[in-house]
């Protein structure tokens, strides 16, 4: 009874998300059909502008790579699933500006200590960031960005930018 009450339901969710049931990728005969106004590309459907990223007790990020669009508000959500806190294994986020040099950038965040490692001289090439949070914390930030490319992340905590960076794609 309960495994078919589980076929049900899962039934009933496909219906309401034709889309991303059945394994709809390009690898399918229909993919190669011409595509009419009415359909979303399937790109479009896997692309969310509510992100999230955690960073831990181990100095990494559980991703590193996020992707989004351009044109529409981002939601990141950054959470420290350690216990850690902030002043010994502090984690945030930092969106860079293309072409911005980590390292150089990194360095100056070193010395930023007084403004939870974000360095105001940098302000032009940060483009997002959360504030500095500890084990247990979490914080959200929203953000829009207009040009396609890749950006890159990084905690900006001293030593961490090395193994906490990623990539953000805008598409
Ligand atoms: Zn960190």
């Amino acid at each position: 009874m309960k495994t078919s009450l589980t076929v049900a339901t899962l039934a009933v969710t496909c219906m309401f998300t034709l889309n991303s049931c059945g394994g709809s990728g390009e690898k399918t005969p229909e993919a190669t059909q011409p595509i009419t106004t009415e359909a979303t590309p399937p790109l479009a459907e896997k692309i969310t502008n509510v992100l999230t990223l955690s960073g831990n007790d181990q100095m990494k990020f559980d991703k590193n790579e996020l992707i989004a669009r351009a044109g529409e508000t981002i939601t990141l959500t950054l959470k420290h699933t350690g216990t850690m806190e902030k002043n010994v294994m502090g984690h945030n986020f930092v969106l860079l500006k293309q072409g911005t040099d980590i390292n150089a950038f990194a360095q100056k965040a070193l010395k930023a200590k007084d403004n939870d490692y974000i360095p105001k001289s940098e302000s032009a090439n940060i483009l997002a960031h959360t504030k500095l949070i500890g084990g247990g914390e979490s914080d959200v930030i929203t953000f829009k960005l207009m040009e396609k490319g890749t950006y890159d992340f990084i905690c900006s905590f001293p030593g961490h930018f090395a193994v906490m960076k990623g990539k953000l794609i805008i598409r």
